[in-house]
């Protein structure tokens, strides 16, 4: 019961970082009757994460054209806006922290930049795979899914969300299995993958999310985890943490109610 009064991951991302917009997402998860609410933004809004980019902004003009609307702000604002909001009396339970894009490649970058700031929790997640992102409506089928062999696709993103899980940075990984937002067949069996996954989150004390994001946004059939992936990993003790993926205070805990079998998620 308890595990469905967290919304584990909404994003700032389309509004300013100011107090008032925080609140309204504050205000959003009161309603729905969310206990504990975690607000991040992505690393990529950030320029000190512009060099961790590259691999992306190089890799096609559309993904250059992307990534340059997106980098707005300072990380600096965004840790005023945490020391701002740490001194309000909120209603719940709030917790700032980041949703940092994961590569390999990456991984010293991240160590150090990481170790600056103080957060209440990291998310790990794999966006891109080889320098070119999966989820975008505009450009992702054409520079990935209809170019490259779709079960590569799907063992890079596997292969680089266990390299997530195993890197030590992160509290939690987001959407572990949305690379199947698209409906691609994967052309492989995944139960050996959700396995290997939920033995590494286990032995990171990684928590798992049951992410609602690409059911409303992609209208792909899973209101979160595929059902098969959800019981190995609460069967293994995994931790798993709802989580709505939220761009607007109004899709906090957003399809919640459809998600199944959260009674027994928590250990
Ligand atoms: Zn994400
Ligand atoms: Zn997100």
């Amino acid at each position: 019961m308890k595990n469905k009064t967290i919304d584990g991951h909404v994003h700032l991302e389309n509004g300013p970082l100011t107090k008032e917009y925080v609140w309204e997402f504050v205000r959003s998860a009161q309603k729905k009757g969310i206990e504990t609410l975690q607000i991040l933004d992505h690393t990529h809004r950030f320029y000190e994460f512009h060099d961790m980019y590259k691999g992306v902004y190089e890799s096609a003009a559309e993904q250059k054209e992307w990534f340059e609307k997106k980098q707005v702000n300072s990380i600096k604002e965004y840790q005023n806006l945490i020391e701002e909001m740490k001194k309000e009396a909120f209603p719940i339970e709030v917790r700032f922290g980041l949703e940092v894009c994961y590569s390999p490649e990456n991984e010293p970058f991240l160590r150090q930049i990481l170790a600056k700031f103080p957060y209440d929790f990291l998310v790990g997640s794999v966006h891109s795979i080889d320098g070119l992102l999966y989820d975008m409506d505009a450009f992702s089928k054409e520079l990935l899914w209809e170019k490259q062999d779709i079960s590569s696709i799907y063992k890079r993103y596997y292969d680089r969300v266990k390299a997530a899980i195993e890197s030590g940075l992160f509290t939690q990984i987001g959407h572990p299995d949305v690379i199947k937002m698209y409906n691609y067949p994967a052309g492989y069996d995944l139960l050996p993958t959700y396995h290997m996954l939920a033995k590494a989150a286990k032995e990171h004390h990684v928590k798992m999310e049951d992410n609602t994001g690409a059911h409303y946004r992609y209208h792909h059939e899973d209101v979160g985890l595929n059902d098969d992936f959800r019981q190995i990993l609460m069967d293994e003790g995994v931790e798993i943490i709802t989580a709505s993926d939220a761009h607007y205070p109004k899709d906090v805990a957003r399809d919640f109610s459809l998600l199944k079998k959260q009674d027994q998620a928590q250990p």
